[in-house]
């Protein structure tokens, strides 16, 4: 939010409400779901508005976009940097992978490739407990 404040845009209720949103989501929702949630509390906004505001808080790096090709882009407003996610590929939930590798493994093919590295992506994909337990 400080990022938004700097380079003076707009703070308006909307895009402080959406950034409360996503901090608080820990589902990693969709834009469609973040309309959905904000919707009623502002019934003006559309869902292009959301994926504009979504978009420029991509561009200030407040938000981490996780694009699908065949299924609805994901944000993660709370860690707006790589990291890695575990992904139900029954219920599509997505939720943080705990573990502390990413780091090292940037450096590593830093190290290897000569590559300037500016992002990466690590996603692991199964069945989470809950779809574990309806099988
Ligand atoms: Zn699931
Ligand atoms: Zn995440």
């Amino acid at each position: 939010m400080s990022k938004l404040r700097e380079r003076e845009y707009r703070l308006t209720p909307q895009r402080v409400a959406l950034l409360r949103l996503l901090a608080a989501s820990d589902g990693h929702p969709s834009a469609a779901q973040l309309y959905d949630r904000l919707k009623d509390q502002f019934p003006t906004t559309s869902p292009g508005t959301i994926y504009k505001t979504l978009n420029l808080l991509k561009d200030l790096d407040e938000v981490l976009e996780l694009g699908f090709s065949n299924d609805d882009n994901r944000y993660d407003g709370s860690k707006p940097y790589p990291h890695p996610h575990l992904i139900c590929i029954r219920c599509q939930k997505i939720v943080d992978a705990e573990v502390s590798l990413a780091q090292n493994l940037v450096q590593e093919v830093t190290r290897q490739s000569s590559y300037q590295i500016v992002g990466h992506r690590l996603d692991f994909y199964g069945l989470c407990p809950d779809c574990q337990d309806s099988q």
